[in-house]
């Protein structure tokens, strides 16, 4: 099966200054993949250039014909004074019927929301009632930046498993950028680290005993990762550019 998305030696920037270097990766149908890398590593803007939003300085990025993209932003300000419901936001810019707002709603966990004004959500709300927006459109891929940013413990991991049911109803692949490792990786398939450039990526296991990762994050991550530490000799001592997806994970 060809891939949704292909990512072939991209690198962004802005102006002169390079947010990302030769990024080489794919996402394909169905798949669970999480992007980790501390502030500034350039996972927003990877996200944006996979939309469109970002114009790669060189590489190339492909996309499968068609492909159906759902975005949840990292930020989205929303002026307070300007009275607006849910159901309005969701019908901007392009008119979608209300079957299919009160549809994305349902499925996004919020059927009731419809009628509120944006400026009262609360903020697990409002990343729902975003939610819903990426899903108008039955995405093929779903892309979250940081979805959970500004939410507790028990929200940010209910907000997950509520990704992992709408991703079994779609069907579709979901690239996710979070800090949560403990909540987030042990439910992907796949794990990018990036800082700058693609420092790492394979199963979560191998990423979280990998050298660069530990790195980037320590081994004190806890939670799932623990499940999955184990000790490899990485033999090859320095630091970055080592793709571990074709590595054994026993
Ligand atoms: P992350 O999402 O991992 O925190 P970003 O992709 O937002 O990182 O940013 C990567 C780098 O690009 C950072 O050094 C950041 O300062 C820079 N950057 C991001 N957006 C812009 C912009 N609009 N203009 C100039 N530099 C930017
Ligand atoms: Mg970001």
């Amino acid at each position: 099966m060809n891939p949704l998305v292909e990512f072939k030696n991209v690198n962004l920037s802005y102006g002169r200054h390079e947010a990302l270097r030769d990024v080489n990766m794919s996402i394909s149908g169905g798949e669970i993949v999480t992007i980790v890398g501390p502030n500034g590593s350039g996972k927003s803007s990877l996200l944006r250039a996979l939309i469109g939003a970002l114009e790669p300085a060189s590489g190339q990025i492909i996309r499968a014909e068609g492909l159906r993209l759902g975005y949840v932003p990292q930020k989205l300000h929303i002026d307070p004074t300007l009275p607006m419901t849910v159901t309005r936001f969701l019908s901007l810019p392009s008119k979608v019927s209300s079957s299919t707002v009160s549809a994305a709603l349902t499925q996004a966990g919020v059927s009731d929301l419809g009628a509120r004004q944006m400026s009262r959500l609360s903020g697990g709300q409002f990343q729902r009632v975003l939610l819903a927006r990426a899903l108008l459109h039955k995405p093929q891929l779903l892309l979250l930046d940081e979805a959970t940013q500004g939410l507790d413990q028990p929200g940010s991991a209910a907000f997950y498993r509520h990704i992992e049911k709408v991703r079994d109803e779609l069907n579709c692949a979901v690239l996710m950028i979070s800090h949560e490792l403990h909540v987030v990786m042990s439910a992907s398939d796949r794990v990018i680290c990036l800082n700058g450039h693609v420092c790492c990526q394979g199963k979560p296991d191998v990423v979280a005993s990998a050298p660069e990762y530990r790195a980037l994050f320590g081994s004190g991550t806890g939670g799932a990762l623990a499940l999955y530490r184990h000790d490899h000799d990485h033999a090859h001592g320095d630091g970055c550019d080592h793709d571990h997806s074709h590595e054994s994970t026993t």
